[in-house]
């Protein structure tokens, strides 16, 4: 057996066994969907510096230029995506009664249009804007974008509902995004580098429960070797789907 067949039967008989497993994913579970990460080769923060246009302060500063350098490009990404076999796996996972939620990093909405049931978009959503002035939300399509930047009846500029360098995360989200790592017996982390806090510090609680960390990212990050049981390494879309079916055949040899 290859060291990579072997990690991946080893996961898969954690995942057989689990019966409270959390999924933690970030920005490289949807780079196979075409949507860019932050960080890294072909990343947005080669182009942009995160500091100029994805911070609060830039926002109040500026939101028109905040809106046509980042919201609207972003945008664009995010109306051509589709789930792939990453989002997909996690879903059967969750069929399959392995996974009870995903904790997810990411702002655009591919695990709920995979169809997984319970999702707590840790950073907020895309699809929905809010009003700087009256924090009244509106869906993203319902919105005029003829002039930059949207307004709410009320006068105030609108934003989407994510979380900018600067901002703190929903209370409510934060602590029940805790209580599952803490008490989860299976947790997998895919496509994150781990460096955002405070999501990186998720699989830290969940391997001080005794939790079993599986690692799905072609680089290693500062969870691998230290914090995770296993390391796959390779891409979300294949690693997702060998383990997947490495379950489910574990599952019907029961
Ligand atoms: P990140 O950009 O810091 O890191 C992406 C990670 O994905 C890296 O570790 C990289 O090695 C890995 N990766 C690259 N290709 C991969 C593949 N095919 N399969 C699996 N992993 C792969 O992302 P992050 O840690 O999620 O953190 C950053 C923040 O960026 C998040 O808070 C999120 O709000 C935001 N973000 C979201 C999206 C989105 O919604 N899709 C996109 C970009 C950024
Ligand atoms: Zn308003």
């Amino acid at each position: 057996m290859t060291d990579l067949s072997s990690l991946i039967e080893q996961s898969a008989q954690a995942c057989a066994r689990a019966r409270r497993g959390v999924a933690l994913t970030g920005a490289g579970i949807s780079i196979e969907s075409g949507i860019p990460p932050f960080r890294g080769k072909g990343g947005l923060w080669e182009k942009i510096d995160p500091m100029k246009y994805a911070h609060i302060e830039a926002l109040e500063r500026n939101p028109a230029e905040v809106w046509q350098v980042l919201f609207l490009g972003i945008a664009d990404h995010l109306t051509k995506a589709a789930p792939n076999a990453g989002h997909k796996g996690l879903h059967r996972l969750e069929q399959m009664g392995v996974l009870q939620t995903i904790i997810t990093q990411n702002v655009d909405g591919l695990h709920q249009a995979a169809g997984s049931g319970d999702v707590i978009e840790f950073h907020g959503t895309h699809a929905r804007l809010r009003c700087m002035s009256c924090h009244q939300s509106a869906l993203w399509h319902t919105v005029s974008l003829e002039v930059i930047p949207p307004r709410c009846g009320c006068g105030g500029f609108l934003r989407p509902d994510v979380v900018m360098f600067g901002e703190l995360i929903d209370t409510a989200l934060l602590q029940r995004s805790q209580t599952l790592a803490a008490t989860c017996d299976v947790m997998l982390v895919v496509g994150t580098s781990a460096t955002v806090e405070p999501a990186a510090y998720l699989p830290v609680l969940a391997k001080h429960n005794s939790a079993f960390i599986i690692e799905i990212n072609p680089e290693p990050t500062p969870l691998t070797h230290r914090i995770s049981d296993v390391t796959l390494l390779g891409p979300a879309g294949e690693m997702m789907d060998r383990l997947v079916n490495k379950v489910a055949d574990l599952r019907h040899g029961d």
